[in-house]
């Protein structure tokens, strides 16, 4: 690639969004160095984010399918826990892909620098390496991909062993007998999850009316059913008004209209509240990169900063806070140095819940739409009529269609049940693709999948299911 071949970019943080981006720009031809603390890149996701939890999230998957394996006449003896092998392997499966990713950063020549980068001037970058030493290198264009971190909460910050953040409950130093998370947000339920499975008493605190806060409520209600007998308890409607570490664990007291017991004694406390930011870089005061009142960095459509020669992407420039986003924006930024025409306009981005049952959707949400005030159709299929989730025991699921009435658009998709993280892809490439209702109703889906459940979700919108009977006027 002639045109690029001369540029030197630096990457700044070296998660989905920063590696995704040197990867390409290496492809691309150009000269890379991807800075990150670690030791190889992965960022968050890898090392204390997607990946780690998700293996935590299969094995409690397997306890929990043991347990209910008795309602088809198996029984397994209650499992045994050896928390350091399963430690080990987890660290084991976040080892191989971190030094795979390292690997392929050497076969495309990319410099990778075990270190952090602050600003000397917009082109310029301060590099502080972990092995010692600083240096000051300049590029024709920088890539800050920096990422978030957890939120606090100041008044629930007290400095004891037995509080987490979402990096230290993945640590999985030990099982609780009790643990309380505050915020019923994804990673909240989804680590509560694993903890249950492990065979801790979990108590879940949200401050709004429902978990998972922002998705649509009929998709949350078979997670919130089944989390309430995985859990001891989900407290709505309330917020955690004080920690306080005594010699049993740590007291909560609990405030909100619903409340029935106002403290509680926990022996540790996951805060999962949010993530913020890492727009605190050293330096970028010497720029022109702008941070909003969110500390969000600043960037249009094409992931350009205020700054000419700098570009941002990732959890760094906003919701959602998605690695697969990050990944996506990466690859942008490069295109467009690369002087390719390439913006960031996504019609869907996916987000998935990792929680049994699992919760995903796409495009236009109903709760977005009713917001908006914008006309839809809504086609449910229930997996009450689905042959494939009968054979899995797994009826509480459900996917529905958002649809134009007009046009009979595909504006949404919304499944909820066991591999709903799975099947929402066709979900994005139906949105993405422009799809009619009727492009999912004839396109054949094999059976018996929960896949089907897509065409028959769009059947039910033409009111000619196969599966579900709907009585003539
Ligand atoms: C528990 C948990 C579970 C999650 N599960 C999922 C999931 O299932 N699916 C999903 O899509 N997302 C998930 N996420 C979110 C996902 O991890 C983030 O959206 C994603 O990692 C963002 O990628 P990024 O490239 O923007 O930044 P990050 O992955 O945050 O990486 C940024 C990197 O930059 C480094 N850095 C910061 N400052 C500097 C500096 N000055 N110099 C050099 N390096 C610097 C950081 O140390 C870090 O390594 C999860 C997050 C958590 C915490």
């Amino acid at each position: 690639m002639a045109e690029t071949s001369n540029l030197h970019i630096a990457v700044v943080g070296g998660g989905p969004g920063g590696y995704a981006a040197a990867f390409l720009a290496a492809d691309l031809g150009m000269k890379v160095t991807l800075i990150d603390p670690e030791v190889n890149p992965g960022g968050v996701c890898l090392y204390r984010g997607c990946i780690p939890s998700k293996a935590l999230l299969h094995v409690a998957r397997l306890i929990e399918e043991s347990h209910q394996a008795k309602n088809w006449g198996i029984e397994f003896s209650e499992p045994k826990i050896d928390i350091a092998r399963l430690r080990s392997w987890k660290e084991g499966v976040v080892k191989k892909l971190t030094s795979g990713l390292g690997q392929l950063s050497k076969q495309r020549s990319v410099q990778f620098i075990q270190g952090r980068a602050g600003f000397e001037s917009s082109n310029k970058l301060r590099v502080t390496k972990a092995t010692g030493g600083d240096e000051v290198m300049t590029f024709d264009r920088i890539i800050l991909a920096t990422g978030s971190r957890p939120a606090v909460i100041p008044s629930l910050k007290i400095d004891s062993p037995r509080m987490m953040d979402s990096t230290g409950a993945l640590d999985l130093k030990d099982i609780p007998k009790t643990l309380l998370v505050v915020g019923g947000g994804y990673i909240g339920l989804e680590l509560g999850s694993v903890y249950a499975a492990l065979g801790t008493r979990v108590t879940v605190v949200e401050m709004t009316a429902g978990l998972l806060p922002g998705a649509d409520r009929d998709l949350v209600l078979p997670v919130h059913k089944r989390l309430e007998k995985a859990f001891e308890a989900i407290l709505l409607n309330t917020t955690v008004a004080s920690l306080k570490e005594e010699k049993a664990g740590i007291r909560a007291t609990f405030e909100g209209k619903d409340v029935k017991e106002r403290e509680k004694i926990f022996e540790k406390v996951l805060v999962s509240v949010g993530r913020k930011p890492n727009s605190e870089i050293a330096g970028l005061e010497k720029t022109r990169v702008q941070v909003n009142s969110r500390g969000f960095v600043q960037v249009n459509n094409q992931l350009q900063t205020e700054d000419p020669a700098i570009f941002a992407i990732g959890d760094l420039v906003g919701e959602p806070m998605l690695a697969h986003k990050a990944s996506h924006e990466g690859r942008t930024a490069v295109e467009v140095i690369a002087g390719h025409k390439y913006t960031f306009e996504p019609n869907a981005i996916p987000a998935v819940v990792f929680t049994d049952p699992e919760v995903a959707w796409a495009g236009l949400t109903e709760t977005q739409a009713q917001k908006e005030g914008r006309e839809i159709k809504v086609a449910k299929f229930p997996w009450g009529a689905s042959g494939r989730a009968i054979t899995l025991d797994r009826t509480d699921g459900m996917t529905k269609l958002l649809i134009d009435p007009g046009t009979e658009r595909v504006l949404g998709v919304g499944i909820v049940g066991p591999g709903a993280g799975e099947l929402i892809a066709e979900g994005v490439l139906a949105i993405e693709m422009a799809a009619l209702a009727g492009d999912l109703e004839l396109t054949i889906h094999p059976h018996p999948t929960l896949s089907e459940t897509i065409m028959e979700a769009a059947e039910v919108f033409y009111g000619t299911s196969t599966d579900v009977y709907r009585p003539k006027k």
